[in-house]
């Protein structure tokens, strides 16, 4: 069975990450989405807020399950016996950054990083633009799933 760990903060989900989970659908058995727990750093949305934008998103998508998780990506990876953690690329700045990441990750336990390169239509989303506009009561519909906008 082909299992996926696709990592983040998803603070909030987008678009961005909406069209990479899709496109991942076809090439594995299961894509657990992972929110990584950072104590460090600050969020807008909170964990369950988080979570909830994605259930709701993905609801009745059974390859789908939604987890948090502490710690390295690779141990929790181990945990729940995943072999791929996935990533989305947007831009060489993201190539470099995951790049050393993916390495390591390897070096570390043989989990293999599978990238998928943004889409046209949504290469230039960010959480952080997200979060921007919200913040300014911004129309962010183009930006985010319906989920989000209902919150
Ligand atoms: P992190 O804090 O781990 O970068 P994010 O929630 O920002 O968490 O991103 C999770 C993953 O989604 C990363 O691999 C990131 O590159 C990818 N991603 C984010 N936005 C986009 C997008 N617009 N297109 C493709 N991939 C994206």
């Amino acid at each position: 069975m082909k299992k996926a760990v696709f990592p983040g903060s998803f603070d909030p989900i987008t678009l961005g990450h909406f069209d990479i989970i899709n496109r991942a659908l076809p090439l594995f058995d299961e894509i657990v989405v992972a929110i990584g727990i950072n104590a460090d750093k600050k969020y807008m949305f909170s964990l369950e807020e988080r979570m909830n934008f994605i259930k709701k998103t993905f609801k009745g998508e059974p390859k789908i399950t939604v987890t948090t998780y502490k710690g390295l990506t690779v141990d929790y990876c181990k945990t729940i016996d995943a072999d791929f953690i996935l990533r989305g690329l947007r831009n060489p700045a993201d190539f470099e950054f995951e790049k050393a990441i993916a390495i390591a990750n390897r070096k570390l336990s043989g989990i293999e990083t599978v990238f998928l390169l943004t889409s046209a239509e949504t290469s230039y989303i960010s959480s952080s633009i997200v979060r921007d506009i919200m913040r300014n009561n911004g129309d962010a519909s183009i930006l985010v799933p319906n989920s989000v906008l209902e919150s």
